[in-house]
């Protein structure tokens, strides 16, 4: 089935997806083998050992291509594999330009995994994504963004990004987490990879741990395939049928996500005892004209800060919330608190957290897709 045609909500069901050949099971099968028989040496059907290929794996990787719309998905163990995997295309003495406020895991692979490798990293602020420009050098490869960040909700340009990572070469990452191929799609806007922790939106229901990566370049392709099949960081086949399973729902969870994000983030906007609300929506957003162009819609991730500005008082409204429950990762049905600067983003040290606007108050919530006046009740209970 050719599904280039199809709109995204029909995609997320359809793509990728066949009955199965042997039985007509209308959901993917999950193939739990580590090999595959061959009828004489090489005469096989394209599946030699289950670290090179996996069937329920093919049709993931076949349904986010489509969803994204690019030519090629490639899976992997967690969205840290995926990001591990984009890394390893640089050799000793290349440069990468990053932006400054980012998923704290990335910020330490990049620092205390690839630079004892030979790689510079420049983290920068890309508010203007004209600050680029800025940053190239001749040894400079690629340029990492990630938009909405995380935890600040920040806009990169994706278009202007891709405008100069193209006249000069470089190769332009997207982590496209946050928003989801539900709101964004940076392939359409001139991406050269994006990256997905699946652990998130896509699957939808934190069950599981997954990363993605998806292009439209063979070439790229081709050399990371190579990668996730040489350094075999690769997802097991039930972990793939859930990611496959999550996204035929990613579109209804979305609008709900969007609709409880708006109603929570206006709230909190009014409350008196809040002081900054993040939010990607507002009107007052520095970058929401961004936003709006490369965006369909705004999301359920949300960060604030208390007027009582310290940690103590972030705490303690971390403490009573009942249906927000504590934890890291982001993107499930049931709605999450995280408290940043000693979770998600505990790696980055201190002075540059706050330098990067990260406070020691700063509280970041995932919307679920419970009810509204519920999620509000829970919120005035525990703010007071
Ligand atoms: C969680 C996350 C990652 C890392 O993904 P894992 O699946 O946890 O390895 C990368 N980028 C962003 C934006 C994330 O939120």
């Amino acid at each position: 089935m050719d599904h280039k045609n199809y709109k995204l909500d029909t995609k997320l069901i359809h793509a990728g997806v066949s009955p199965d050949p042997t039985t007509g099971a209308i959901m993917t099968p999950i193939y739990q083998t580590s090999t595959y028989v061959q009828a004489g040496p090489g005469d096989h059907k394209g599946y030699e050992y289950a670290r090179t290929q996996n069937p329920t794996r093919t049709v993931l990787q076949n349904a986010l291509a489509a969803i994204e719309n690019g030519k090629y998905g490639l899976c992997f163990g967690s969205g840290m594999a995926a990001t591990d995997a984009v890394l390893r295309l640089l050799m000793p003495g290349d440069e990468v330009i990053v932006s400054n406020d980012l998923y704290g895991g990335t910020y330490r692979i990049m620092t205390k995994v690839f630079a004892h490798y030979g790689i510079k990293f420049h983290f920068i602020g890309m508010q203007d994504a004209h600050n680029i420009t800025r940053h190239i050098n001749a040894q400079t490869k690629m340029v990492w963004i990630e938009t909405p960040t995380n935890p600040l909700l920040n806009v990169i340009d994706i278009a202007a990004s891709a405008a100069i990572s193209k006249k000069h070469n470089l190769i332009l990452v997207c982590d496209n987490t946050f928003a989801s191929p539900y709101l964004q799609n940076p392939l359409d806007l001139g991406a050269d990879i994006v990256l997905h922790s699946a652990t998130k939106y896509l699957g939808g229901h934190s069950d599981v741990v997954h990363g993605a990566l998806i292009m439209n370049d063979a070439g790229l392709e081709e050399r990371l395939r190579f990668v996730q099949n040489s350094c075999g960081a690769v997802p097991g086949p039930h972990d793939c049928w859930l990611v496959l399973r999550g996204i035929k729902t990613l579109h209804v969870r979305m609008q709900r996500h969007c609709e409880n994000g708006e109603a929570v983030a206006r709230y909190l906007h009014a409350h008196p005892k809040v002081d900054k609300v993040y939010w990607v929506g507002f009107e007052h957003h520095p970058n929401h004209d961004i936003a709006k162009k490369q965006m369909r819609g705004f999301g359920g991730m949300i960060s604030f800060t208390l007027k009582d500005d310290n940690m103590d008082a972030a705490v303690a409204v971390l403490k009573k919330t009942q249906l927000f429950a504590l934890a890291e990762s982001l993107g499930g049905v049931e709605s999450l608190i995280g408290h940043p600067a000693t979770m998600t983003h505990g790696s980055i040290p201190r002075e540059q957290r706050i330098a990067n606007g990260l406070s020691d108050s700063l509280i970041r919530l995932s919307v679920g897709i419970e009810d509204i006046n519920d999620l509000i009740e829970d919120l005035e209970q525990a703010i007071g």
